[in-house]
């Protein structure tokens, strides 16, 4: 009687929800760790999970639901309290607010005591099903599945709860919503299958039969990836290649990471932190991922090392501390992706930063917001960084000289990778340690849109390198020699 009853009641509170909206409604928490626990089985082509998560209320106001997204074919069988006692829940496979082609399980659990600000809560849930790609919605690269040839667990097809609304407007709006975790991941796979992610393994776990590749983050992390194929992992040190190309292919990839490590620990000295890096192959059209401490790509990646170059250069930066940032490491990243690529190819920084030069012209053309904006505040206004950034550390590098320049970064990273800094602390840390007067190339690059008019005002890299060199040397030649 009493479950007839519940089932009622459950009927009415469906019923109810079915037309709430979430427009109103404020995201407040966020996933601080994930522990999980896969088993996939491959000839089944499903998976089943086990996870424990702890989240934290961000928020002013007391939370009294936990609201997750999953994918809309993994069903949830239980939530726990961390003590395992059954915690009440709903889940409907619901399209999102504001994109309906996107249909995820969204899965609302309810607290009895709800969780206070600042309060971190951790929980248990269960969910199993499989994974069928999200071409629907356009994301033509989510073709997640689980298959005999390849199979992967990922952010972008929900594979793991993502705490968060089915209306990304109202999740957008906590600026948090990408906020970074720790995870512990073990994922059970047939013996013979191999799981590839970019944190750090721990000892693998195998019987004839099955084989648990267990991962724990190196770095706060915002997404997951566990890719399983029947791969090759090609180690070095701390470098790791997990591919299904030639050996010869997959070594000389592995050799190129070890070399660029060793290129940068040259320009800026030592990391202060061994990191390491992973590769990933993963199927032609699966898009591609990378982080500082992996990359997730196909067959190209092995001849097409820019991104490579360009994550690992990441490596050497320090942590910002703007409240909103004009993400300069961008734009540095994007420079020495070019400068690493050169070596190999003469001309490419030259024909790379042209290539630059010319989108930026269109770019500050069509879009009046740049010449009102200074470079310090790209974060404030939401531009994009990356071309802007890459020209300005080419300029930079070329007035202070390859060497000074390698070697300035290098002292920045040494004196706040510990303590991170801001923009403004970055720029103040050239001004004192460069021989060279940067404060014309600052004023106009840094603290005005007045760089959109020497782009524009220029046409090609030459003479705009040519006007700052030029107003350089006045500048010393108005210094009397004897204190230069
Ligand atoms: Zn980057």
């Amino acid at each position: 009687m009493l479950k007839y009853i519940l089932f009622i009641l459950g009927c009415i509170a469906n019923s109810a929800f079915a037309t709430t909206s979430f427009v109103d409604k404020e995201l407040q928490l966020f996933a601080t760790k994930y522990e999980l626990d896969y088993k996939v089985d491959i000839k089944k082509q499903t998976l089943s999970a086990t996870g424990i998560i702890t989240v934290k209320n961000n928020s002013a106001n007391v939370a009294d639901h936990i609201p997750m997204r999953l994918y809309r074919l993994l069903h949830v069988s239980a939530v726990k309290n961390n003590a395992g006692a059954p915690l009440a829940f709903s889940q409907h496979v619901l399209s999102n607010e504001d994109w309906p082609v996107l249909q995820t399980n969204y899965v609302e659990v309810q607290l009895k005591k709800g969780i206070e600000p600042n309060e971190s809560y951790t929980f248990q849930v269960q969910f199993d099903g499989s994974l069928l790609g999200y071409s629907e919605t356009g994301m033509n690269y989510v073709k997640d599945s689980i298959s005999a040839d390849f199979s992967i667990l990922r952010m972008d097809a929900f594979a793991y709860p993502i705490i968060t609304y089915p209306n990304d407007d109202v999740n957008h709006k906590a600026k948090f919503w990408l906020h970074t975790y720790d995870y512990d991941v073990r994922v059970t796979v047939p013996t013979g299958y191999v799981v590839a992610n970019g944190g750090s393994l721990q000892p693998v776990l195998q019987n004839t039969e099955q084989t648990t590749y267990r991962y724990v983050n190196k770095l706060p992390a915002w997404r997951m990836d566990f890719a399983i194929a029947r791969y090759e992992q090609y180690s070095k040190g701390r470098y790791s290649v997990f591919s299904w190309e030639s050996p010869e292919d997959s070594n000389a990839l592995l050799q190129e990471i070890n070399n660029t490590f060793e290129l940068y620990s040259n320009w800026f000295g030592p990391l202060q932190q061994e990191l390491g890096y992973t590769f990933i192959e993963v199927p032609e059209n699966y898009g591609a991922q990378a982080d500082v401490t992996a990359v997730i790509q196909d067959a190209e990646g092995f001849r097409e090392l820019g991104r490579v170059y360009h994550e690992i250069s990441h490596q050497w930066n320090v942590k910002t501390l703007d409240t909103f940032s004009p993400r300069w490491n961008e734009g540095l990243a994007t420079y020495l992706q070019a400068a690493t690529t050169d070596l190999g190819k003469p001309g490419h920084l030259e024909s790379k930063t042209q290539t630059f030069m010319n989108q930026l012209r269109d770019r500050f053309k069509d879009n009046p917001i740049y010449s009102k904006t200074a470079f310090i505040d790209y974060g404030k206004a939401d531009l994009n960084s990356y071309a802007v950034g890459m020209v300005f550390f080419r300029i930079m590098s070329d007035l202070l000289g390859t060497d000074e320049f390698n070697a300035i970064i290098g002292k920045f990273y040494r004196t706040y990778h510990k303590q991170g800094a801001t923009t403004q602390e970055f720029i103040d840390f050239i001004n004192k340690n460069s021989k060279v007067d940067l404060t014309t190339f600052f004023n106009e690059w840094a603290y005005s849109g007045k760089y959109t008019e020497r782009v524009l005002s220029t046409t090609s890299y030459r003479d705009l390198i040519d006007y700052y060199s030029t107003s350089l040397s006045k500048q010393m030649a108005s210094i009397p020699k004897n204190v230069r």
